[in-house]
Order: C-alpha cells, then sequence, then structure tokens
C-alpha cells in the first residue's frame, strides 16, 4: 500500500513513503496534521516510522489528531503501530502479528518454529529479551489482539516460556486475564 504523495511536492510538509507525522500526528507543517493510511508515523517500538495500513491504527491516529487541533488537555501521544494481520486463502487461515519473524536471521531475534503435520498449523514466534517481538501462524487459533498487547507491554515471557511457544493463544490469554488492568 503506497499512498499517492506527489501533489505535496513544494508545499513544505516532508514526505517519504508517506506523510511524516510525529506522536502528535503533526507533520512537518505548522497547523498541519496527517493520519491513517497516508501518514508515517512512529512504530512500536520504534524509532522508526511506517505507514500502519490497517484500520485500527488509522482509528487511534485520527483521534489523536483530532484531538491535537482541537487543543484537547487530554491528548496523548501516538503509542506507535503494532502490524497485525489476518487472512483467508484458498481455504487457509493465517496470522501475523508484530515483527521479526520474515526472514529467519531477523537481527538478534531468537526464533521458534513448530509445526503440525496432523493439523496442518505451522506457527512461527520471534523473542527478544524474552519478550514477544513477532507471531506469524498457519491454521492455527489465535487472537490478534491479546497477542498485540503482549508485545506492546513488552511481557517477559521467561516464567511460561516453554508454554507460550507450545500453546501461544492459551498462555497469552491466561497472561492476559491477569495482567489485562
Ligand atoms: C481490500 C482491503 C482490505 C482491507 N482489510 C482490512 C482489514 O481486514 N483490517 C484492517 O484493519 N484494515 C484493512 N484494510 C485497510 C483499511 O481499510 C485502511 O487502513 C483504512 O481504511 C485507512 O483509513 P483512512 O481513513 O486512512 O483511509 P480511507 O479509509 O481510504 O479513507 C480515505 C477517504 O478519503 C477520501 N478521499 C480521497 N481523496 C479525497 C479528496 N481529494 N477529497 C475528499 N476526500 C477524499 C476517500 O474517498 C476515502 O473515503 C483493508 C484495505 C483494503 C483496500
Amino acid at each position: 500500500m503506497r499512498p499517492a504523495c506527489d501533489y505535496l511536492a513544494g508545499s513544505g510538509i516532508a514526505t517519504n513513503r508517506g506523510v511524516l507525522v510525529d506522536a502528535m500526528m503533526q507533520t512537518s507543517a505548522p497547523s498541519v496534521w496527517a493520519a491513517g493510511d497516508v501518514a508515517e508515523a512512529p512504530a512500536f517500538p520504534g524509532p522508526e516510522r511506517v505507514i500502519a495500513g490497517i484500520l485500527p491504527e488509522a482509528v487511534a491516529q485520527g483521534r489523536i489528531a483530532g484531538m491535537a487541533m482541537a487543543g484537547d488537555a487530554a491528548l496523548q501521544p501516538y503509542r506507535g503501530s503494532v502490524p497485525c494481520n489476518t487472512y483467508g486463502f484458498f481455504g487457509e487461515t493465517a496470522i501475523s502479528v508484530g515483527t521479526g519473524v520474515a526472514t529467519a536471521s531477523a537481527d538478534d531475534a531468537e526464533i521458534h518454529v513448530r509445526h503440525e503435520h496432523d493439523t496442518g498449523a505451522y506457527w512461527r514466534i520471534a523473542l527478544r529479551d524474552n519478550r514477544l517481538v513477532g507471531i506469524a501462524a498457519v491454521n492455527l487459533a489465535l487472537d490478534a489482539g491479546i497477542l498485540c498487547e503482549v508485545i506492546r507491554r513488552e511481557i517477559d515471557l521467561s516464567a511460561c516460556k516453554a508454554s507460550f511457544i507450545a500453546e501461544p493463544r492459551d498462555t497469552a490469554c491466561r497472561l492476559m486475564s491477569r495482567l489485562w488492568r
């Protein structure tokens, strides 16, 4: 997904792949904000900026841009986007949350791969410092929202690592029922 930003050439609004914004969705121009698919905004945990390209992040960014425009005292900076996608293809299901799972050599990430021949389930987990940075799976039931929160909260999985690798969904649900407050 690539937004059309050519029309901004010479406007003083800085662009890269999208319109560059800070954590308040402010562009490089005063009194101009951008949000959603057009915005290249901070990624979680940073420091890079990315086009999130999904609806929940567009909503979160739009809320911040609106509050910033209105000078709302309750304005909080954007937490940064965590990639989160689910798909159905040729009768299979797939899910991908976070980063660090695209290549086996993902920098210093600790990669765990499982494949169940009976069910066709495949999952791949990337941890860094015992914290989840990414998970991708085919034909395995996972809760994308919960896994996003496990990443965002940088939850230390040391105490339940083996169980998380074997049963990511149930372990993440158990963890978040304890920690959500
Ligand atoms: C096929 C497809 C499937 C997707 N599936 C998912 C999904 O399952 N989950 C998910 O989270 N995200 C999904 N997305 C992404 C999600 O739709 C976008 O991230 C989200 O809609 C971005 O919101 P936005 O407000 O930035 O842009 P948009 O929703 O594109 O809204 C931009 C609006 O601006 C209007 N506009 C454009 N130019 C002008 C102009 N010059 N003047 C006035 N109005 C203008 C457009 O008509 C449009 O209504 C999908 C996207 C596509 C294309």
